[in-house]
């Protein structure tokens, strides 16, 4: 599992930071979180590939968060896209999207399903590497965070048990497939005694925007890697409540109490020539805090 970070400025983009927009690689199945204007050059620069490129999930309907959308949509069908894709998003994705496609004669050639996700949200997405669950957060507007979960990879042969039992390639198919083992002499061998423990399930968090929530704790708790905006600093508390967004200290502190494992922060106000201030601030909490710094990668 690998997040890049693509963009990470709030509202005003600069001319070096783009607005949100990150990728997370779940073994080879990319997923866009976010569409700030520039995510398609991003996508490009940093080198990822459209046609791995299957979901995007939308947290809110704010320009900072959606303009790209234009663009990657009629960058794909001028690419002649065949594979189908998915959005989703709060309520009014859909028209937006329509809108677009409408006004702009953009007539496209591939399959774009786009879900709308209503109330509490829940599971939303789920294939064979992954499940994504998505839970409200506290904005001006509906907004959601998601959690994406790899699912535990098969358990794996044994290769010392495999050689001391001499299993026949009829077995091991059997055994992978999670079967038990009938040897000729009538022992049976357990599955869990021919094979190595699957590793523990990766999962990523992502909250942007939202005012300090605990709401969100039990939605991200124990996540090896959590992204949480902090727009402004500590000393920007009252402005960070009035205009629904966090500052460093309130993301570090929902990391800490999440038992996060490591946290990112992004999602900086443009006030800030030099985001430096903010990890060192959110450290002060929560050690293991790193700054999305553009073009960045994580592995999780
Ligand atoms: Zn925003």
């Amino acid at each position: 599992m690998r997040l890049h970070i693509l963009g990470a400025n709030s509202a005003i983009p600069t001319s070096d930071r783009f607005s949100s927009c990150q990728c997370i690689d779940i073994g080879g199945d990319l997923s866009m979180i976010d569409c700030g204007e520039g995510a398609q050059i991003n996508f490009t620069k940093y080198k990822l590939k459209r046609n791995k490129l299957n979901q995007i999930f939308i947290s809110h309907l704010h320009g900072d968060h959606i303009y790209g959308l234009p663009g990657i949509l009629s960058s794909f069908n001028l690419s002649n896209r065949e594979k189908p894709l998915s959005i989703f998003g709060p309520v009014g994705i859909a028209p937006f999207i329509a809108a677009v496609m409408k006004y702009s004669y953009l007539d496209l050639r591939f399959e774009l399903k786009v879900v709308e996700i209503q109330g509490e949200g829940g599971r939303i997405f789920e294939n064979d590497r992954m499940s994504v669950f998505s839970f409200p957060l506290l904005h001006r507007v509906p907004t959601y965070g998601y959690r994406f979960t790899k699912k535990i990879s098969k358990p794996k042969l044994d290769k010392a048990q495999v050689e001391r039992y001499q299993l026949t390639v009829a077995q091991i198919k059997a055994v992978i497939e999670g079967e038990d083992v009938n040897l000729a002499d009538g022992t049976i061998i357990k599955n869990e005694a021919i094979t190595l423990s699957p590793v523990a399930p990766k999962s990523y968090a992502y909250c942007s925007d939202t005012i300090y929530h605990e709401a969100v704790i039990p939605h991200v708790q124990g996540v090896d890697l959590l992204y949480h905006e902090a727009t402004y600093m500590d000393d920007m508390s009252v402005q960070a409540a009035e205009r629904y967004h966090s500052t460093t200290i309130q993301a570090a502190t929902i990391a800490q109490r999440a038992d996060a494992k490591r946290l990112v922060i992004g999602h900086f106000s443009s006030r800030y020539k030099d985001v430096e201030p903010l990890v060192i601030e959110a450290r002060t909490v929560f050690e293991a805090t790193e700054l999305a710094d553009q073009g960045a990668v994580f592995e999780i």
